[in-house]
């Protein structure tokens, strides 16, 4: 992979599970700037996303729409694992690159996390976002007990998410360079 892909990749999965939303991914400045990277780097790995299809069609800031006792009992409860040592209710399907369930619902592929929680508790307003909470004694992104969940505000999400920084020490060795 290169840098600008890595870069994409790691805003695309964020974007997609819902902890950033679409408007919320840096300028080409402070991609550059977080990612050690030039500004024709960052300005690639803008390009990409914008490419991506997956960014456009699952906008997190979408409502789910309705879910229905039957669609939450006969299809949402029967992906569940049982609960693990930690507490977690893992989802048994499908996961995204970020370690989160999908589920489909209304015609999209949706966060499995967030269908429990609207299910329980109703509509995620604007500019709140779910969080899996470690210190609940969540273990997982897959995990959709909403027990282990917290409703916090995009930027308390932002502060609480793995930083570009920690992000890049973690994978950056291994990634080949763009050439610019
Ligand atoms: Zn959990």
């Amino acid at each position: 992979m290169k840098q600008h892909e890595v870069i994409a990749e790691f805003y695309q999965v964020r974007v997609e599970s819902g902890e950033l939303g679409a408007g919320d991914v840096p300028g080409p400045k402070r991609i550059a700037s977080e990612w050690r990277v030039s500004i024709a780097t960052a300005n690639r790995a803008r390009t990409t996303l914008r490419r991506s299809d997956l960014v456009t069609n699952l906008n997190s800031a979408l409502p789910l729409g309705p879910i229905s006792d039957m669609d939450f009992a006969f299809r949402f409860l029967t992906k569940v694992q049982p609960r693990n040592i930690d507490g977690c209710l893992l989802w048994g399907k499908a996961l995204d690159i970020g370690g989160y369930g999908r589920f489909w619902l209304n015609g999209r592929d949706v966060p499995a996390h967030r269908v429990a929680w609207e299910y329980k508790y109703g509509l995620i307003s604007d500019g709140m976002e779910l969080d899996h909470v470690y210190l609940r004694g969540c273990r997982s992104k897959a995990c959709v007990n909403t027990d282990h969940l917290e409703l916090v505000t995009s930027a308390e999400n932002n502060r609480r998410s793995v930083s570009a920084e920690r992000w890049r020490s973690s994978i950056w060795v291994r990634t080949e360079p763009d050439e610019d």
